[in-house]
């Protein structure tokens, strides 16, 4: 049974939770979409790295243990190419750097150690150390060796190892497909001239962006009209796809459909309100094992619905691992007061001021706001009641596009 009472946002953030399952693993290539995805296997070497001992610089291969300044170059190895023959007593060979050193070689002496004596001769400028600018075979990775574990959330880094040990088909846990809803009679799509008492969809557009930014893949249904009957198709279109993102339509008018109509179409409601603002409507239910969310349509309230309840369900679908909201500890650059009947989200500007988190809330006018956020990186967490702050003093804030 639905309560009537608003969740909390931490309670209705464990119920979100609670529904959410990473998803099956499926095999991608090895390109920069896997960006921000999770690996799903181990990931061993193949080879050992570096596969042979190899030069660090420009310069001359030698052995240590020769007792005379002076050496006879014999040979010259590039990178890519291997050894002729092995390093006798006296010898040196010139080689660059990444070149395979010639078996009897210890240590590269740099080309600016060494200086001329005579017709392929060398003198050493220095005695030379065991190990010096040699990278011994398999100091970076053993064949074998695991060297990613599943759960290794893939960034250029991994991307490369990946590359380096061949592993052009990669295991990764799927993308969720996530669809978006938007409704409202007074919507008309962003290319057009809204008529009298009409305003763009915007919504649309910048879900899909947060959807993207989350490594997820956005669907768009187009816009829902404020009827049962042009709900309902989108609604079932919109329950195929791993999410169902709705806006507008989920507060108490008499053109709020959304809930009525989800539940006549199989959907388990688990949550309708938060105290929460902006957002208060905001609706959670699941369909077998997909997830829908309705977030009220005003924009401001649809952004920090998304930040707060679906960006999480969608790290953990992703196959992700906690903290899944980041709160900082900033303290205020100037006073702010801000009274409210329920826990606040507010837009806010967070910078590092030597290495310490400083905040300032931006002008706000609500939820229907969205300019507002355009100068805010992060949102403060005010709770109800009376909130006044002089300089200096701390608050808890949410980072939402972290300043680095
Ligand atoms: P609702 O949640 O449907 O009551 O809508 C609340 C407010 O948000 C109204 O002022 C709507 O016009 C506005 N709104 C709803 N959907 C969108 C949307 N897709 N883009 C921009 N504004 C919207
Ligand atoms: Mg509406």
């Amino acid at each position: 049974m639905l309560r009537d009472e608003p969740h909390s946002v931490e309670s209705a953030l464990a119920k979100v939770l609670s529904q959410a399952r990473r998803l099956p693993p499926q095999v991608a290539s090895l390109t920069s979409a896997l960006l921000g995805l999770v690996l799903a296997e181990d990931v061993y070497a193949d080879r050992d790295s570096p596969p042979f001992a190899k030069s660090l610089v420009d310069g001359f291969a030698v052995r240590c243990q020769d007792d005379t300044s002076e050496r006879r170059v014999v040979m010259e190895i590039m990178a890519g190419a291997t050894p002729s023959q092995p390093l006798a007593i006296g010898e040196a060979a010139r080689v660059t750097t990444g070149a395979m050193l010639p078996a009897g070689a210890d240590a590269v002496v740099m080309q600016e150690q060494v200086e001329p004596a005579g017709a392929d001769r060398i003198r050493l400028l220095r005695q030379p150390r065991a190990g010096e600018n040699v990278l011994p075979q398999g100091a970076e990775m053993r064949r074998g060796e695991l060297i990613l574990s599943a759960g290794t959330v893939i960034r250029p880094a991994e991307i490369g190892v990946l590359a380096s040990v061949g592993k052009t088909a990669v295991p990764v846990y799927r993308q969720p497909v996530v669809a978006i809803l938007p409704t409202g009679d007074e919507l008309v799509e962003p290319g057009m001239t809204p008529g009298p008492g009409q305003i763009r969809n915007s919504n649309a557009a910048m879900l899909a962006a947060l959807v993207a930014r989350n490594h997820a893949l956005p669907r768009y249904l187009g816009i829902a009209r404020d009827t049962l009957d042009s709900l309902r198709p989108l609604v079932r279109e919109g329950l195929k796809c791993d999410v169902l993102v709705l806006s507008g339509g989920v507060s108490v008018g008499p053109l709020d459909l959304v809930p009525q109509l989800l539940q006549e179409e199989g959907v388990q409601l688990l949550f309708h309100k938060v105290s929460l603002k902006p957002g208060k409507p905001l609706l959670f239910g699941v369909y077998n094992d997909k997830l829908v969310f309705g977030l009220p349509g005003n924009p401001v309230s649809s952004f920090v619905g998304f930040e707060l309840f679906v960006r999480p369900a969608l790290r953990v679908m992703l196959g992700k691992s906690e903290p899944h909201l980041v709160y900082l500890q900033a303290t205020f650059a100037a006073e702010f007061y801000y009274r409210t009947d329920r826990p606040t989200y507010h837009p806010a500007k967070l910078w590092l001021d030597e290495g310490a988190w400083r905040v300032q809330a931006v002008p706000w006018l609500g939820s229907a706001d969205l300019r507002a956020l355009t100068r805010a990186n992060a949102l403060l967490r005010l709770p109800a009641g009376e909130n006044r702050f002089v300089p200096g003093q701390a608050v808890q804030v949410l980072a939402i596009d972290p300043p680095w």
